[in-house]
């Protein structure tokens, strides 16, 4: 039987619920349980696939091709299960699904309200996301509640973990809920006022938690545990201190070491053999210890803020612990590039063209993969990042002047990315767009397969076969490959039905590293092993460093 963990976060948001839950499910794992995670958020959008990066983060794309907020990759790489479509529902897909229900008649004439209609779907997306009843059925279901307790929004999702701890008795469900401990510097104390009046909105919900994560700059006194464990009705050894850390892979460790996993395997009668974290201590000890440096240009549109790449960064960190160093990574603005300025890459080990949607920097991107072609600074162009690339050598080296996206310039002469209106999708299904569909459904999206031409980069990196996740609807167009091949440019791997180009590089006695990557390959990035195509991207920055690059590049 598949028994639930609700995390729900209290007095303010971004204290890092996502990462306290995915450690607690790294937790259940290493004892033995099958674990999945689930994330409910509070907001109308039905996904969020339409939103800005700027306001919510990251999109994570699943294998299944959902659209998924950003806390999916911070599970996916702390427990081995994978997430899907199932793992992550709004408040406007709940409605979404009680409209249809109701337009169908399958209410039979009811008056359609929040108690039970509502209530009910949303306990019925948690099963369905905990796969209850089918045989891949997890043992611990850890499900975080977006938002912050105390904002109407997230009361229905509340109500209904509530109602489903009630049904389902008090052994099979566990609430944990995460506060904030404010350090006030003028006092010099900690205050747990806050703490007391999150739980107290907590309570009146009819919901007692059974842990605290109480967050702080530092680490909370016994005094203050002890205070904060009266006034909340949670026992002592359930107020637990997360303070800051300087990586997120201490974070496990934390919470064991305070006894949380044992806390919440007697609560919910689960028997099992003791943690081991060994290989998270592992992690830290390699991120504390780096053997060298390399400095990374990250040349994008959202650069002031890095939850918006939130999985790149972090595959990127991988690939830097693979290859024993720190990474560092500056955020270029690529509105400040331009031919004049390109010199500011010139300091970097390698430069990186991430995914992005939008006319606005873009011919500073272009300039960007034109300077590390020309420099032989290792590139790679992710997504938007391979059809710069592929602008630029369109325009650069194939002669075609006027080549562009039609994303950015509908008229262009040479429309050498382009929109492709029909593709099969990883379930075969054949899926059409135009200009006129709706964002919101018109993406190529999830896990695809293509195979790898043989003597390329790509193959030495990917072997026959390449399956990466996409998000994008633009695509390299088939018309020109020709020609672009023809100057030069290896088309490395291609989708087998459409033709479709999914790596594009040079020849290595051209430039030592230049990739760009159709596909986003930061969502399959894992601390365990980092992803073969950032750890040889890493490794081409760290040769690139001690061939003496900078110095060659400003030359
Ligand atoms: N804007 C481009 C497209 O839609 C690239 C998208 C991306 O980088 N994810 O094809």
């Amino acid at each position: 039987m598949t028994k639930f963990v609700f995390v729900t976060g209290g007095v303010v948001s971004s204290l890092g619920k996502g990462i306290a839950s995915a450690s607690l499910a790294a937790i259940l794992e290493s004892r033995g349980l099958k674990v999945t995670l689930i994330k409910l958020d509070p907001y109308i959008n039905v996904d969020p696939g339409t939103m800005s990066p700027f306001q919510h983060g990251e999109v994570f794309v699943t294998d299944d091709g959902a659209e998924t907020d950003l806390d999916l990759g911070h599970y996916e790489r702390f427990v081995t299960t994978r997430m899907g479509k199932v793992n992550n529902f709004t408040t406007g897909r709940i409605y979404q699904s009680v409209l249809e229900k109701e337009r169908r008649g399958d209410y039979l004439g009811k008056t359609v309200q929040v108690i039970p209609h509502v209530t009910n779907e949303i306990q019925e997306f948690i099963k369905r996301g905990a796969r209850v009843g089918e045989p891949g059925a997890a043992d611990v279901a850890i499900v975080e509640i977006g938002g912050t307790v105390g904002d109407i929004e997230s009361l229905p999702f509340l109500e209904a973990v509530r109602q489903m701890s009630l049904r389902m008795g008090p052994n099979n469900t566990s609430f944990v809920h995460l506060t904030y401990v404010p350090w006030i510097a003028a006092a010099g104390e900690l205050k747990t006022k806050p703490t007391q009046h999150t739980v107290q909105k907590l309570r009146e919900i009819g919901i007692q938690a059974d842990a605290l994560l109480c967050r702080a700059d530092r680490r909370i006194p016994d005094e203050e545990r002890g205070k904060i464990s009266l006034f909340t009705n949670v026992p002592e050894w359930g107020v637990i201190s997360m303070w800051d850390v300087n990586t997120i892979y201490k974070v496990p460790r934390m919470l064991h070491e305070q006894g949380l996993d044992g806390l919440i395997c007697d609560k919910l009668r689960l028997n099992t053999p003791p943690a081991n974290l060994q290989r998270w201590d592992q992690l830290v000890h390699e991120t504390e210890h780096p053997q060298g440096e390399v400095h990374i240009a990250m040349v994008g549109k959202y650069v002031d803020l890095s939850d918006s790449y939130k999985s790149l960064n972090e595959a990127l960190r991988h690939a830097g612990m693979k290859n024993h160093v720190r990474v560092k990574i500056d955020y270029v603005d690529s509105e400040t590039i331009t031919p004049d300025s390109i010199s500011q890459l010139a300091k970097y080990d390698a430069v990186l063209v991430p995914g992005g949607f939008g006319k606005r920097g873009i011919e500073g991107k272009i300039t960007a993969a034109r300077f590390a072609r020309e420099n032989k600074v290792p590139y790679l162009g992710i997504c938007l990042g391979m059809q710069v690339a592929t602008i630029e050598y369109a325009r650069d080296v194939a002669g075609l002047q006027d080549a562009n996206s039609t994303e950015f310039e509908p008229q262009c002469e040479h429309p050498v990315i382009a929109l492709i209106t029909e593709w099969q999708g990883a379930d075969g299904v054949v899926n059409r767009r135009d200009a006129s569909s709706d964002l919101g459904g018109t993406m190529r999206l999830g896990a695809q397969s293509s195979d790898v031409s043989k003597g390329t980069l790509a193959h030495q990196i990917y072997g026959d076969v390449v399956t990466e996740r996409h998000r994008h609807r633009y695509e390299a167009n088939v018309k020109y490959l020709d020609q672009l091949r023809q100057a030069g440019l290896v088309i490395s791997a291609l989708t087998q039905r459409e033709q479709l180009t999914e790596i594009i590089e040079l020849p290595q006695d051209v430039h030592p590293w230049f990739m760009g990557v159709q596909f986003h390959p930061e969502f399959k990035s894992t601390p365990w092993d980092g992803h073969p195509l950032f750890n040889a991207f890493i490794k081409a920055a760290l040769d690139h460093q001690s061939r003496g690059g900078k110095l060659k590049a400003v030359a």
